[in-house]
């Protein structure tokens, strides 16, 4: 199969979620693309007769969604640390797995997050790709990502060196010079956590971001990790500001929220990821109370799903969760939830377009903008009709299987549940496989077990003075 790359696609008779502030769902509505771009909505459109006709109705039209935080190049290891803390995960990531990467596992990785991406609808992923120690890792990671046609960010990072160091070299400025060309659907971040340094070496990697005109992503508010220190250097030096992305932040205090919030900051959560591993308990609640821009990500694939909405949903239910918690521990009731199925929709959209500053392009189903969109539609899923709320369908009753139609820039990836990208799909089954046998083989095979089956702590049975079979 190939990709239809024909110059108008119209949606007829969709639930459209334009995702445009205060508009409400527009029904039995058609949308055309023409050209790339979102040309109309509205009822009974005009096409060309060369126009791709998709059947919308019974399916709910909304913008691609975007991640703004993956690590992409992890993605060979889906699941191996499914059961694994934070602790767990930089035990036997870093001392067991990321030293033994070649580029080919970078390409690996970025290939298999990028076409699970394209099935799931998530037409933009931020790669926060910090496996890059040399720039053949890089290049490796583009190669993946330009084999794919969805729109990607390249965050660059680098744990094996400061952001200070390798940010300054020449083999770096050569790599962006040759690899970020303007093309629309790669740009380019850099992506880097604070030290505990005093003397804030991370300033030059801060004037190396302003230089080249790109946002900053940072893991920020990480328990056991980077705090509210970090955050205060970058304050007293003065780089906060509404370029940068501040992932999780579950763990800072209200006054880094504050300081946030007044320069305009964007957070990212993953609170699949926050919940399993430890970084701090998913913000929502706190980013809200203080009026913070808000996107969702999924972080690793090792640890959990790459499935925004999982994250959508992980979300909602751990802001409400957190909300009953405290009112119960108040002896009150939460009457009316604060967090709307709405509001967790519009993170996984227009949320990461403010994150990552293209807005202005994307995001929102608006007529002019670049055409991202997703159906989800699946006649053969019981638990897609009816359709009653539509946002709280998406979010509380759709998963992946369920994304019927994908578009991205115009182009159409995936139509009728079927992902229209075999060649690039058999490609990411042999070499990922190649790259899990390589690691495998690499190391012990003990190692390589304990990391599936990290220690369980032992539970200790609460002493009860009751008997089963006996009346108490
Ligand atoms: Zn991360």
């Amino acid at each position: 199969m190939t990709i239809y790359q024909q110059k108008s696609v119209v949606f007829r008779r969709a639930i459209v979620l334009t995702m445009e502030p205060g508009r409400d769902a527009l029904h039995d509505t058609d949308v055309l693309v023409q050209d790339g771009r979102i040309a109309a909505i509205g009822a009974g459109l005009d096409a060309p007769a060369s126009a791709v006709e998709i059947d919308a109705a019974g399916g709910i039209l909304i913008p691609g969604m975007i991640d703004t935080h993956r690590h992409m190049w992890q993605t060979a290891q889906r699941g191996y640390g499914a059961d694994w803390t934070l602790t767990n995960y930089f035990y036997f990531y870093y001392i067991n797995h990321v030293h033994r990467f070649r580029p080919e596992d970078v390409y690996a990785g970025n290939l298999l997050a990028a076409l699970e991406s394209m099935n799931a609808g998530v037409t933009t992923t931020v790669d926060w790709s910090h496996g890059l120690r040399t720039t053949a890792y890089a290049d490796a990671a583009v190669d993946a990502l330009t084999r794919v046609p969805g729109r990607f960010v390249l965050a660059y990072g680098n744990y094996a060196q400061g952001p200070w160091e390798w940010s300054g070299t020449k083999e770096f400025r050569d790599f962006v010079d040759r690899r970020i060309t303007g093309n629309d659907l790669l740009s380019f971040q850099i992506a880097f956590d604070m030290s505990t340094d005093p003397a804030f070496p991370e300033q030059a990697a801060f004037d190396v971001a302003r230089e080249l005109d790109v946002r900053v992503n940072t893991h920020a508010g990480v328990w056991g990790g980077s705090d509210d220190a970090g955050l205060r250097r970058m304050a007293d030096h003065g780089v906060l500001s509404d370029r940068v992305i501040y992932v999780h932040t579950g763990s800072l205090s209200e006054d880094s929220y504050q300081r946030i919030a007044a320069t305009g900051g964007h957070v990212s959560v993953a609170t699949e990821s926050e919940s399993a591993a430890g970084q701090g308990y998913s913000p929502t609640r706190r980013l809200r109370r203080h009026g913070i821009s808000t996107s969702l990500s999924t972080d690793s694939s090792v640890l959990v799903s790459g499935d925004m909405f999982h994250a959508m949903r992980a979300t909602l239910g751990a802001d409400r969760a957190l909300g009953h918690l405290e009112a119960h521990a108040a002896g009150a009731t939460v009457t009316d939830n604060e967090l709307r199925a709405d509001d967790v929709l519009r993170f996984a959209t227009r949320g990461g377009a403010e994150a990552i500053g293209q807005d202005d392009r994307i995001g929102s189903i608006t007529v002019g903008r670049r055409a991202d969109l997703v159906l989800i539609k699946n006649d053969r899923n019981p638990a897609m009709f009816p359709i009653i709320h539509p946002a709280g369908h998406v979010v509380q009753q759709a998963g992946a299987g369920d994304v019927h139609t994908v578009v991205v820039d115009g182009t159409i990836v995936k139509r009728d549940g079927v992902l229209l990208l075999d060649a690039q799909l058999a490609e990411a089954r042999r070499v990922v496989q190649e790259s899990v046998d390589h690691l495998r083989a690499s190391m012990d095979e003990a190692a390589w077990k304990a990391g599936i089956t990290p220690d369980q702590p032992d539970i200790a049975l609460i002493e009860n003075p009751y008997r089963y079979g006996i009346n108490a």
